[in-house]
């Protein structure tokens, strides 16, 4: 941990627990984080949407050999006339995992196919559609370029070079990159831990029948999906009553189990105060009102080692915060690195928008392209931050800033997409 503690950052001049806004809580949070202790070796498969531990180098030249990019003839560039065709003998075939053994001499060519070895002699390669075949006569078109079509020996990497650097999330591309190097184990971070419960009186899980006033608790689901979606093992441990000694128990098993306790509910102004004196009791805890929404309360702390998340209760809060301000910090406690925040680009907004000045609004957007090729955004609807349907409709976030004010049709807007294709 940092040697700042959380009092001493929050006594700061420009703080302000009542009206937090969301990059300054953001940048206050980061500076507790530091990436848990813990490798792992594991076969390359079961590195998927890991963080790597330690940069891989490449024990091998990628490309290993010097081969062709095209399918089509390898000879000496210095054969080819500038002006007009030249013809030349075909001597042989050089296949992907088959290379022609000789060596090709003035007035000569080797077939060749892509990823074949260009055999030695040889420096350059026409592709098959400037070609005549005649027979072994090959005609090749005028214009062509020294050292077209060839892939050198090391190329993409030679050998000893960094390939992927430690911090890096692996997906499937990083898979393949690996094998390409021959590397079977990785090192990898240890998953984060993070134990995640629900409080709330009226709250009971699915199976269960509700009795008056009682809703189900949709919170674990969501962080369930968030969690494993980010590679974090999720304990999930329940619903706790909205009681002191319950929740102290909860807290404290929390934080002895996991290296991240999110909490969803209990946060906001009247449920705070007894929490507050709790945590307050077992470890280091700021609650603000984030100038946001939704998700005004919001509270961050240590309890122990443990990075605790106070999230607020609404079932579209819970989401929204964590993807603006718990998602980003995981990833950095995962040993991720560099974490790049969820990119951003702009779209016209195809409807009026009503906001308030003075807090950002995450509204929940779909995000279509308009057959002029345009990027239009609309809102799901109903923007209620208790109406989950609004994220399960969305694919983007609608992100109005602080200063904005109310939206009219035809005004661009920032969007955030919720998906990424890998
Ligand atoms: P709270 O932040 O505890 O005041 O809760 C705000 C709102 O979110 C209330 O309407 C709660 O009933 C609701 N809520 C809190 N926790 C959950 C949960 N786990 N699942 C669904 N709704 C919840
Ligand atoms: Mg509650």
């Amino acid at each position: 941990m940092n040697d700042l503690t959380i009092t001493q950052a929050s006594c700061a001049d420009d703080y302000d627990p009542n009206s937090m806004p969301v990059a300054k809580a953001r940048e206050f949070i980061h500076r507790f984080l530091q990436p848990v202790e813990g490798v792992l070796r594991v076969p390359v498969r079961n590195a998927l949407g890991r963080v790597l531990a330690a940069d891989i180098l490449s024990p091998v030249d990628v490309p290993s050999h010097r081969n062709s990019a095209m399918d089509g003839w390898a000879m000496r560039f210095a054969d080819l006339a500038t002006a007009g065709e030249t013809t030349l003998a075909e001597i042989g075939t050089s296949f992907a995992g088959k290379p022609f053994g000789g060596q090709v001499a003035a007035g000569q060519c080797v077939r060749i196919m892509t990823g074949g070895v260009v055999p030695e002699g040889a420096d350059t390669v026409v592709m098959q559609e400037r070609a005549k075949v005649n027979g072994q006569s090959i005609t090749f078109a005028a214009g062509q370029k020294a050292g077209q079509n060839v892939r050198e020996a090391g190329e993409d990497l030679k050998a000893g070079s960094v390939a992927l650097r430690k911090g890096r999330i692996v997906r499937p591309a990083e898979l393949g990159l690996i094998a390409s190097l021959g590397v079977g184990e990785v090192a990898i971070h240890r998953p984060l831990r993070v134990a995640f419960f629900s409080t709330g009186d009226e709250l009971k899980s699915v199976g269960t029948a509700l009795g008056a006033g009682e809703i189900y608790d949709s919170n674990r689901y969501t962080l369930h999906g968030m969690l494993e979606r980010l590679g974090c093992e999720a304990l999930d441990l329940g619903v706790v009553r909205d009681d002191p000694a319950l929740l102290e128990k909860a807290f404290r098993e929390a934080a002895a189990c996991a290296d991240v306790v999110i909490t969803s509910g209990g946060v906001s102004v009247g449920e705070a105060d007894f929490v507050k004196t709790m945590l307050g009791k077992l470890g280091e805890v700021v609650f603000w009102k984030i100038a946001m929404k939704p998700g005004r309360p919001l509270a961050y702390g240590k309890i122990g080692p443990a990075h605790f998340f106070g999230l607020p209760g609404n079932p579209v809060s819970v989401m929204v915060t964590f993807y603006q301000f718990v998602r980003d910090a995981l990833l950095v406690l995962m040993g991720a690195h560099p974490v790049d925040p969820i990119p951003t680009f702009t779209a016209t907004c195809s409807a009026r928008l009503k906001k308030a000045p003075g807090r950002t609004e995450f509204q929940r957007g779909v995000l279509t392209r308009a057959p002029n090729g345009s990027l239009s955004v609309r809102p799901t609807g109903e923007q209620g931050s208790g109406i989950l349907k609004s994220m399960s409709d969305a694919n983007c976030f609608i992100i109005l800033g602080d200063a904005t004010g109310n939206i009219e049709p035809g005004t661009p807007v920032e969007v955030q997409l919720l998906e990424g294709i890998v």
